[in-house]
């Protein structure tokens, strides 16, 4: 659907104003500055209006508007999104990070969220009684957003990804009705939602199946650049073992004056277990660094907080996936990794393995796959730095392209084109262009993902 640039006058404002209970952001509002930035500052967009909702009827009212005058609308979770889907240029950003609410029922163990609850705010809540879902490394990432595009964190290998934990969602769809979807209501829909629920509607909460999780053996372990050949090598044939619940993940980071390699690690099962998983590992060539030790669970996902990004960055990123590490492509790896052009660069593996990933579930998540799911990033703060920092990104994952399963995980996508979305989903695709067709056909959601109804 052509979105016209349609200017919002003083008389529509003040006529939506009237009924509209959250705050109206305009671009000559103190805060508006502030209001329009999402995570990645490279997105440098110019909403008309930032709607930040104080509940439902404001998120169906918001969406009325959108319709009413043929304005693009973008939906605002946590403004976590890579391709920066949480704002837009000219029209209406439908602002939920007002809606925090919580609500947990321990001996069912689940909990029902709003929309604008944070990873960090939601595991607080989950860690007082010992249960947790599986949520990112990231903190301050929207908890919904995350989940339905998947959602993976170190909890996964043992219980799965985000999407798995959705039994209800309540959203507002294309039409501005509320409606419910579940395995007995709207079937179809929940189907969709898990994986792709950004295409289907505003979710205005969200209800998670929540699994017990204490303590955890966690850490890193860090080597010199020169070793990482031999380690990563070391890894290919070490994972073939591990048993489901070791989470592992993988950094070739640039650090300033200190090139190395980061390995991760988080095993939620019995400790004494996890330490004799891990031996082989951690006698491998004596890391330099050795952190793993028993921790909370939340003081283990608290970590994530040193993420470069978390400050006023922009970055540009490529993401893949490879089924093994082969000799050839260790080699291409470290050898692009050592080039990186800013200090925050690099390139992050999760090796995924276990049920979870390689076997087939009945939702639209389209990223279930074993081996190494990699993305290549760079942060920088000066603009100068941007160009040759999209140029490693590049070439770097050109380089990787020919050892790449071409399969990728939705989440991970910037603005990269048509191919690459049908990529993230797969054999799923078709179905979800049809179910585009049933409850969005005029594509009204569509700063996100895009699956096209036509
Ligand atoms: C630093 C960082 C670390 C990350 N780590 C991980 C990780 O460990 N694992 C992982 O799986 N992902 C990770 N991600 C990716 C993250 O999960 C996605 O970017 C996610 O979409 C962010 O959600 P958000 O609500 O914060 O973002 P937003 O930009 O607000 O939204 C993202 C998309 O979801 C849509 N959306 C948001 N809320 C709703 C809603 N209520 N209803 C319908 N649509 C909605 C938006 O329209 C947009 O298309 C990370 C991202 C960052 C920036």
């Amino acid at each position: 659907m052509p979105h016209s640039r349609k200017k919002l006058t003083k008389t529509i404002l003040s006529r939506f104003a009237a009924h509209f209970e959250g705050d109206l952001i305009l671009p000559e509002n103190r805060l508006y500055s502030r209001a329009r930035r999402v995570w990645n500052h490279a997105i440098d967009q110019y909403p008309q209006l930032i709607a930040r909702c104080r509940n439902s009827d404001d998120i169906i009212r918001a969406v009325q508007l959108a319709r009413d005058y043929n304005l693009l609308p973008a939906v605002r979770g946590g403004g976590h999104s890579f391709a920066g889907h949480g704002v837009c240029d000219g029209g209406i950003v439908i602002d939920l990070s007002a809606l925090k609410q919580t609500i947990i029922d321990p001996v069912r163990r689940m909990v029902r969220i709003s929309p604008g609850v944070l990873g960090n705010e939601l595991d607080c809540v989950t860690q007082a009684f010992k249960l947790a879902v599986p949520l990112g490394s990231c903190p301050s990432t929207g908890v919904v957003g995350y989940a339905l595009g998947g959602g993976a964190g170190s909890l996964t290998p043992k219980f799965g990804y985000a999407c798995d934990h959705i039994a209800r969602c309540q959203l507002i769809t294309a039409d501005a009705r509320e409606i419910t979807a579940s395995q007995g209501e709207h079937k179809d829909l929940f189907w969709a939602l898990r994986g792709a629920g950004s295409n289907f509607g505003i979710v205005t909460a969200l209800e998670l199946q929540l699994d017990h999780v204490d303590q955890v053996l966690s850490g890193h372990l860090k080597y010199p650049i020169g070793q990482a050949t031999k380690v990563l090598a070391f890894i290919e044939q070490y994972a073939q073992a591990i048993p489901d619940e070791l989470f592992l993940l993988l950094a070739v980071l640039p650090h300033p004056g200190d090139r190395m390699l980061n390995v991760s690690v988080v095993w939620p099962g019995d400790p004494k277990r996890g330490a004799k998983v891990l031996a082989p590992l951690r006698q491998y060539l004596k890391p330099t660094e050795d952190t793993i030790q028993i921790r909370s669970y939340l003081e283990e996902q608290r970590a994530g907080s040193d993420n470069p990004g978390d400050g006023d960055y922009s970055t540009y990123r490529r993401a893949g996936h490879l089924e093994d590490l082969g000799a050839e492509t260790i080699d291409a790896i470290v050898e692009h990794a050592t080039r990186a052009p800013t200090e925050a660069s690099g390139i992050t593996m999760i090796y995924w393995h276990g049920p979870w990933s390689s076997e087939p579930r009945d939702d639209a998540f389209g990223f279930r796959q074993t081996g190494y799911h990699y993305w290549i990033h760079s942060y920088w703060q000066r603009a100068n730095e941007a160009l040759p920092a999209q140029r490693w990104v590049k070439g770097f994952f050109d380089t990787l392209a020919p050892y790449s399963s071409g399969a990728v995980y939705v989440n991970d996508l910037q603005n990269e084109g048509q191919e690459r979305v049908r990529a993230a989903y797969g054999d799923k695709y078709e179905r979800l262009r049809a179910l585009k067709r049933k409850y969005d056909p005029t594509n009204f959601f569509r700063v996100n993902q895009n699956i096209p109804p036509n």
